[in-house]
């Protein structure tokens, strides 16, 4: 991991992502180590040895800024040696089967949950723990190191970039928790983002509350005059918003995710993801298979919105599961499923490719092409593999 001072007891560490890094923050000092957010379940041996740089064995306490993938999944690294802090609700969300945390087991769920504001005092500094959910997450907080002057704010800020919301988060929230966020904090706070390294100020929120300002009330009024998402989407936002587009934060998503409040969706279905977890804890990828095959035979229309249950489901065995073949067998069954979705042969291509099956990955990303001509990443993708 990269590791930047920020202060003299406050380190900030980069994890590389999948789309944008992940940052996590320590603080040390005489009374020992505060770690904020511990980062993907995948990297958890970069994050027991940052911890051991910085002369520690384990953290005293974590603080999670909100329960995601990327948040939580070093939460059981250290067994019960740190004491966890996180918003209330956390556990559930944890020991659910649709978020996907289930498997991070008892270790790595929170022991304090809380939901008003909470102070830690270690050594001379005071750190201010802020409950502020809704927006990214329903369990977003914040940390305020008082007299450092520095607080980390998870993803209810992602840089100058479209916002964007996780499971039951809400995108319509951004510029009430934003305004909020600005008031509670000393002007000249540093703040750390959690999927941006180096130190922002709340000055940064300005152009994304502007952009707000202007963009919801159009995709709200669209929605009013009865248009549905891919016209909205297809309409697209005023150029000049354009350059806070960056890989997994762009307008369409940014359209997207507003439609959805609009229209009560929220921005994920997650319960849709229970029963691929369950049909792989009883028969790997082939059971996920199987209880889908079941549930497309008993409805005779699929909710549009189960793309996004095979996406995340898909990636989760890819990346975190670290299990290409199982991957494909969802990726391939998304594809049969939403036949014209240039995303599932993306997503396909990419486990082949994971698969070392060059060709199947070539014959995907075509196809994907051929769907959408416009999906650089196939381009990009075809080049390394040698084909244009
Ligand atoms: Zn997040």
């Amino acid at each position: 991991m990269k590791r930047i001072q920020i202060t003299e007891h406050i380190v900030q560490f980069e994890q590389e992502g999948q789309q944008m890094p992940c940052c996590l923050t320590a603080y040390t000092g005489n009374d020992g180590l505060v770690l904020i957010d511990s980062g993907q379940s995948t990297r958890t041996e970069e994050l027991e040895q940052g911890v051991q740089e910085l002369g520690f064995q384990a953290p005293r306490f974590i603080i999670n800024t909100h329960a995601s993938l990327a948040n939580v999944g070093g939460n059981g690294a250290f067994g019960t040696s740190p004491t966890i802090l996180a918003h209330r609700g956390t556990r559930t969300m944890m020991q659910s089967p649709s978020h996907l945390l289930a498997e991070l087991g008892a270790d790595a769920l929170p022991d304090v949950e809380i939901d008003g504001p909470v102070t830690l005092h270690r050594d001379e500094e005071e750190i201010r723990i802020l409950p502020l959910s809704g927006s990214h997450s329903p369990t977003d907080l914040v940390v305020h190191f008082v007299h450092a002057g520095v607080a980390c704010v998870g993803d209810i800020y992602g840089g100058r970039f479209f916002p964007f919301p996780t499971f039951g988060g809400h995108a319509t929230e951004f510029s009430r928790v934003l305004t909020e966020l600005r008031e509670l904090l000393p002007s000249n706070t540093k703040l750390l983002y959690g999927h941006q390294s180096g130190v922002g100020s709340l000055q940064d929120f300005q152009e994304i509350l502007d952009m707000m300002e202007e963009t919801v009330p159009i995709v709200k009024q669209g929605v009013a005059a009865g248009k549905d998402r891919d016209t909205l989407i297809a309409e697209g936002l005023p150029e000049r918003w354009e350059h806070l587009s960056r890989p997994g934060a762009t307008a369409a998503g940014w359209i997207y995710v507003l439609y959805n409040d609009f229209t009560d969706q929220g921005f994920e279905q997650p319960d849709q993801l229970v029963p691929l977890y369950e049909g792989w804890k009883a028969g790997g990828g082939d059971g996920a298979v199987a209880r889908i095959r079941e549930e497309i035979a008993e409805n005779a229309e699929i909710d549009p919105q189960f793309e996004r249950a095979f996406l995340r489901f898909g990636y989760w065995l890819l990346r975190d599961k670290q299990s290409p073949s199982n991957a494909a067998k969802v990726f391939r069954l998304w594809a049969e499923t939403f036949p014209a979705s240039w995303n599932a042969y993306d997503s396909l291509a990419e486990a082949h490719v994971a698969l070392g099956q060059t060709a199947l990955a070539i014959e995907h990303y075509r196809k994907s092409l051929e769907l959408n001509p416009e999906n650089e990443n196939g381009k990009t993708e075809l080049a390394k593999l040698g084909m244009s």
